[in-house]
C-alpha cells in the first residue's frame, strides 16, 4: 500500500478545526481514501468498506464522498467512461491513465505556468490534467510479448 499524504488524524483534526464534524460512516470513507491512493472509484470503495460493514449502501459511499470533496479533502478526478475517480491527494497534480491496466499515476503539474498563458480577465473554478496512454509497465509487457 502507497503511503497516504496526510494521516488520518491530521485529516479529522483539519476538519475539526473548522467545526466540521464528520460522522462514522463519513469517517470509514475518509479512512479508507487515505490509505488508498490509487484513485479508486465509487465502486472499488464501496466493496471494500462494504466487508467490514454489510449494512453500508453504495449511497452512503457516495453521499460521504460528497461531503468530503466539498470539505476539500477529496477531489474528483472527471473520467471520460464517467466512472469518476476519487483523489485523497488535493495538492496541484496531474493523472496519468493507463489504456491498459487503468491505473492513474499521479505526476506533478505547474498550475502557475498553465494558467500563465490565459489572457487576463478569465475566471478559472476548477482544471484537470488528464493524459490517456499506456504506462511504463504495460508498455514493456506489451514489447516482450512481441519477441516471445
Ligand atoms: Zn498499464
Ligand atoms: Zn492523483
Amino acid at each position: 500500500m502507497e503511503r497516504p499524504c496526510k494521516s488520518i488524524q491530521e485529516l479529522v483534526g483539519e476538519l475539526e478545526s473548522r467545526n466540521i464534524r464528520l460522522s462514522h460512516q463519513r469517517l470509514m470513507v475518509l479512512e479508507y481514501m487515505a490509505n488508498h491512493t490509487n484513485h479508486p472509484t465509487v465502486d472499488q470503495i464501496y466493496v471494500d468498506i462494504q466487508k467490514e460493514i454489510p449494512t453500508l449502501s453504495k449511497a452512503t459511499v457516495y453521499n460521504s464522498l460528497k461531503a468530503l470533496v466539498s470539505a476539500g479533502l477529496v477531489s474528483i478526478i472527471p473520467m471520460e467512461n464517467n466512472e469518476n475517480r476519487f483523489d485523497i491527494i488535493t495538492t496541484a497534480h496531474g493523472h496519468f491513465c493507463c489504456e491498459v491496466c487503468g491505473n492513474i499515476e499521479d505526476f506533478p503539474v505547474n498550475i502557475d505556468t498553465c494558467l500563465a498563458g490565459l489572457h487576463e480577465g478569465y475566471q478559472v473554478h476548477s482544471w484537470n490534467v488528464l493524459l490517456n496512454g499506456i504506462c511504463k509497465t504495460c508498455k514493456k509487457a506489451e514489447k516482450e510479448r512481441k519477441f516471445s
